[in-house]
């Protein structure tokens, strides 16, 4: 039965299943059924129905996006979550799940070395959050900065009506941000820029300057920047140190997106990456990317959570409390009302590997990447695109991006591996995640063999063409 062993068997399976859109629906009935069902009926038609539309993200042959975490006991604390089933908007409306993510926050956050004034723990404003995604940390950051801005405007200009501010208000990021950067603009209502990035991919703080001098120059008031730490494209590290300066000299918020790249800031030697932290106003990171704790679990940390809180203070009679103020209400720190007991999981997993078994875990990956990546390099038909840092790989076939989209089609095509592609400047190449914490040498050397022989017959069709 799958549940028994499928993780044992992702490695054997496809990666990716062969599934047609629609597959799913003449497989089960199409109302719901009046009686209860036989529980080892629905285990089989986990088997039938399910199973045969999974792609398995947690195969060692699974390379694409950036890796999801999975763990035993990041599913058993899910679980613990899921039956005492609370909703801990408040911190009476279940103290425990409040405080433990306080707490959780603060080991979390001295792990990764960060700046004290982030922490609950160094008895200023300071304090971290758990959100369900970079999307949402980077979007209630923006609100935040957006809140911050107005006030600020409306001291110096009392007479402006907050639309006319909003109408001025200006965000950035690097051109290689992650799409929900973008959206975050988008969704928050202010114009969004999207900036030059220096020949390795990266934000620097003259650019930042130059667009910023710009916009006052239009009348338009800069208020929000989100650096980048570990792209999504090429995993390329924005120059926070030099943007943060900038930032900081403008009094414009600064946001840390650091979804992938965050977790391997618990090893010492990778914290150079972060060089410019302290200049930040909130930073953000992933553990259910690469820290072993199931999705989802997005931390998120703020200097002075105040301009969030009010950004979106709403206080309903229902909702007040006699504790207020003595303990954060998370639900002023998001963009939902409900939350789950999600620290539970950064508990059970601290706990369960220790700090040393997580910072093996990032280390294991990082050296799988530089193995790929001398492979690549011993190959003369291949070239690597970015510099490799962390655990992805950016490589492609000497020559055009045609050539490169007819090896991605038959390396998906032919389902053994998955990979996807990215493009900058125009120059498609192939993305190399190592995501499985089942991952091991041997699969790295397998997993290149299949790309090598689609290669191979790439380059013979093509000489047969010509
Ligand atoms: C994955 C990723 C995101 C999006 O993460 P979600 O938690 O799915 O919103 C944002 N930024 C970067 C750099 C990422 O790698």
């Amino acid at each position: 039965m799958c549940a028994n062993n499928s993780m044992q068997n992702t490695g054997l399976m496809r990666v990716l299943p062969t599934v047609e859109p629609g597959y799913m629906k003449p497989l089960l009935p199409s109302e719901a059924p009046q009686s209860p069902e036989n529980w080892m009926d629905i285990m089989a038609d986990v088997e039938r129905v399910i199973m045969p539309g999974v792609t398995h993200w947690h195969s060692p042959k699974f390379h694409a996006y950036f890796p999801t975490a999975q763990s035993y006991p990041g599913i058993v604390a899910d679980m613990l979550s899921g039956a005492i089933a609370c909703i801990g908007f408040t911190w009476i409306s279940s103290p425990a799940c409040t405080e433990l993510e306080v707490i959780m926050l603060d080991w979390l956050g001295k792990m990764l070395d960060l700046p004290k004034e982030f922490l609950a723990s160094s008895g200023g404003k300071g304090g971290g959050v758990i959100q369900g995604t970079a999307s949402e940390a980077t979007l209630v950051a923006l609100l935040g900065a957006k809140a911050r801005k107005i006030r600020q405007v409306k001291d110096q200009h009392p007479d402006w009506s907050d639309n006319e501010i909003v109408g001025k208000l200006v965000a950035y990021s690097s051109c290689q941000a992650h799409s929900s950067v973008e959206r975050a603009g988008l969704l928050g209502g202010v114009k969004f820029r999207l900036l030059e990035v220096d020949s390795k991919n990266k934000l620097r703080g003259e650019t930042l300057a130059e667009a910023i001098r710009k916009d006052k120059e239009q009348g338009l008031i800069p208020f929000y920047v989100v650096g980048t730490l570990g792209t999504t494209n090429s995993c390329a590290f924005d120059r926070v140190d030099e943007i943060g300066v900038v930032a900081n000299r403008e009094n414009i918020w600064l946001h840390i997106d650091a979804a992938y790249a965050g977790s391997a800031f618990i090893c010492p030697e990778f914290r150079y990456l972060m060089k410019g932290t302290e200049l930040a106003d909130s930073f953000n990171f992933n553990p259910h990317k690469w820290m072993l704790v199931t999705f989802d679990c997005s931390t998120m940390w703020l200097k002075d959570p105040t301009y969030v809180i009010n950004a979106f203070n709403v206080d309903p009679l229902y909702l007040k409390h006699d504790m207020q103020g003595s303990a954060p209400d998370y639900r002023h720190w998001q963009i939902p009302l409900g939350r789950r007991f999600r620290s539970l999981k950064l508990w059970f997993v601290l706990r369960l590997y220790g700090v040393e078994n997580l910072q093996r875990h990032i280390r294991k990956h990082v050296a799988q990447a530089h193995e790929f990546e001398a492979l690549v390099l011993a190959d003369p038909r291949f070239e690597i695109v970015a510099e490799v840092v962390l655990g992805l790989v950016c490589f492609r076939l000497k020559g055009s991006n045609d050539i490169n989209e007819t090896l991605l089609k038959k390396i998906n095509g032919a389902g053994n591996i998955h990979l996807v592609p990215s493009k900058i400047n125009d120059v498609y190449f192939l993305r190399f995640a190592v995501c499985s914490r089942f991952s091991e040498s041997k699969d790295i050397q397998n997993s290149w063999k299949e790309i090598k022989l689609r290669a191979d017959e790439v380059l013979e069709e093509q000489s047969v063409s010509k």
